[in-house]
C-alpha cells in the first residue's frame, strides 16, 4: 500500500532575535516525534540545507524591516501552500516595530552616525500580514512552546486550531494571582491582551506588556475606567506597551479606540504620544 506523502515544511527566519526558533529547537522530543510525520526541508538554524521546491507549510518569524526580507518573504510565500507566523515580530511588528514612531532618516543618524547602511531598509518595520496572507499565527515573545506544537498538530491533523478568543486577565484569575492594577497601582495590560500564555508575567509579579497582541474584541472602555480608578492613564497603558512589543496592535487599535472619545482624551495625566 502506497503511504501518503509527508507534508513538506519550512521554517524562516525575518529580522527578529531568533527566539521562536530557538523555541522551537528546545521542542527537541517533541519534534523527534514529528520528525515521522513531516519533512522539514529547511530551517535555517539546525541546518545549511537550503530547499528551493514548493512547501506544505512555511512557518515564519521576525518583522519585515528590510528590502531584503520582503523579498524572502514573496518568495517564501509564491512556494507555500499554507503560511504560519510565529512570534510578536511576525505577527504584530513586535520590537523592531518601535522604531516606526520616529523617521528613518532620524534613527539612521542617530544609530549609525548616518553612515550608509549595507541593508536596504524599509520606512517602518511591519507585521507580515502586512505584505502577504497569513494561514495561521502564534504570538507571544517568545511563543509559548505547547501553543505552537498544538498549533502544528492541529495543521497536520486539518483541524482547527485552538483559538485564544480569552484576556490575560481570565488565566490570571484562574492562577488566583492577586490583581496587580486593583492591589499596587500597575500597569497592566491584560484586560486588553490575548490569553495563551497563562498569565506568564502577572503570576510572577510582573505586568503584563501586552506581548501577545489583542484579544478579540477588547473592552477598551472597561479597561479605561478600571485604569482610571487607579490613577493611571490610557498613556501608561500606550506606553507600557510601546516599551516592549506590538506597537502595531496600539497604533492600529488602541489609539485609533481612545482617540475616538474626546471626554477621556482631556482626563489624560500625562502627555498623550497619540495626540
Ligand atoms: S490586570 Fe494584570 S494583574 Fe490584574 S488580573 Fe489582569 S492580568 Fe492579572
Ligand atoms: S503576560 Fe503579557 S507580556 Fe507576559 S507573556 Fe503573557 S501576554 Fe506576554
Amino acid at each position: 500500500m502506497k503511504t501518503a506523502p509527508k507534508p513538506r515544511v519550512g521554517i524562516f527566519g525575518l529580522t527578529s532575535c531568533a527566539g521562536d526558533q530557538l523555541m522551537i529547537l528546545n521542542c527537541e522530543d517533541e519534534l523527534v516525534a514529528l520528525a515521522g510525520r513531516i519533512e522539514l526541508l529547511s530551517f535555517g538554524m539546525a541546518s545549511s540545507a537550503s530547499f528551493q521546491g514548493k512547501l506544505d507549510l512555511a512557518i515564519v518569524e521576525g518583522s519585515v524591516c528590510t528590502q531584503r526580507d520582503l523579498d524572502t518573504l514573496l518568495e517564501i510565500r509564491s512556494r507555500s501552500n499554507a503560511l504560519m507566523t510565529i512570534g510578536t515580530c511576525a505577527v504584530w511588528g513586535g520590537i523592531p516595530a518601535m522604531r516606526n514612531e520616529l523617521p528613518l532618516e532620524v534613527l539612521q543618524e542617530v544609530v549609525y552616525g548616518g553612515k550608509p547602511l549595507e541593508e536596504v531598509s524599509l520606512e517602518k518595520a511591519h507585521p507580515v500580514s502586512d505584505f502577504v496572507p497569513v494561514d495561521f499565527a502564534v504570538p507571544g515573545c517568545p511563543i509559548e512552546k505547547e501553543e505552537f506544537l498544538r498549533t502544528l498538530v492541529a495543521i497536520l491533523q486539518r483541524t482547527s486550531p485552538e483559538r485564544h478568543d480569552y484576556s490575560v486577565c481570565s488565566e490570571c484569575r484562574i492562577n488566583e494571582n492577586l490583581c496587580l492594577v486593583r492591589h499596587q497601582g500597575l500597569v497592566c495590560c491584560g484586560p486588553i491582551t490575548a490569553g495563551g500564555c497563562k498569565a506568564r508575567c502577572p503570576s510572577l509579579g510582573i505586568p503584563c506588556y501586552g506581548c501577545r497582541g489583542p484579544v478579540d474584541d477588547p473592552h477598551y472602555d472597561a479597561t479605561a475606567e478600571l485604569f482610571d480608578e487607579h490613577g493611571l492613564s490610557k498613556a501608561d497603558v500606550i506606553n507600557q506597551i510601546q516599551r516592549y512589543s506590538a506597537p502595531a496592535w496600539v497604533n492600529q487599535h488602541l489609539r485609533a479606540e481612545w482617540a475616538r472619545d474626546p471626554e477621556r482624551k482631556g482626563r489624560q495625566r500625562v502627555s498623550d504620544p497619540s495626540s
